[in-house]
């Protein structure tokens, strides 16, 4: 939603370890082995892909889904900008209930192509398990399993949540409820892009 709308590109550490996989590289291939334990994926390996990815897209702005993940990644993402003379102007925070949490796995499908996600519930997609963007395949993704969902979760509280003190001590950070539909989370976030374009 925020590339259509406001043409910023937009990637994850998902999509990026994704399309290696599928490509079958060794670094592709350990990786994906790692997060069907439910695991993450070394952060070396993640700030070497983004950094990667930042040099090709991000001349024009550029939004990470679900990067940094870990204080160690931040850190490395922060030299990674300074070196660029980039800053970083949001930090954007979705607060999700535990219960949000399960009710949208139980019903994930994913582009395997691209990577955009949406719902078995999702009125317009139910017909057609095809992506509306790129025509790639929907699937349930693999380390979408309930037995895999207590070790991500884990895994957030203890490494992903220090993040929250990390950016606090910035500006940058917003906490937005992200256990509203899809309309209103994206009205706080476009608020939150528009007041610094
Ligand atoms: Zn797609």
């Amino acid at each position: 939603m925020i590339t259509r709308h406001f043409a910023i590109s937009v990637t994850s550490p998902g999509t990026i370890l994704r399309r290696e996989r599928d490509l079958g590289t060794p670094l592709g291939l350990e990786a994906d082995e790692i997060s069907k334990q439910g695991g993450l994926v070394p952060d070396d390996i993640i700030v070497r892909l983004i950094e990667d990815w930042l040099n090709l897209h991000g001349q024009d702005g550029f939004v990470f889904d679900g990067f940094p993940r870990t204080v160690r990644q931040a850190e490395r993402l922060n030299e990674l900008l300074e070196k660029k003379g980039k800053t970083l102007d949001l930090a954007i925070w979705l607060d999700v209930s535990e219960k949000t949490v399960r009710d949208r796995i139980a019903g994930r499908l994913q582009c395997r192509r691209c990577g955009f996600t949406t719902s078995l519930t999702s009125a317009c997609f139910a017909e057609r398990s095809i992506c509306p963007y790129c025509d790639g395949p929907l699937i349930r993704r693999e380390d979408d399993d309930a037995s895999v969902l207590q070790t991500r979760l884990a895994e957030f509280k203890s490494k992903t949540e220090p993040l929250l003190s990390f950016y606090e001590e910035s500006d940058a950070l917003h906490r937005i409820d992200g256990n509203r539909d899809r309309e209103a989370v994206f009205a706080d976030i476009s608020a939150l892009i528009e007041e610094r374009k």
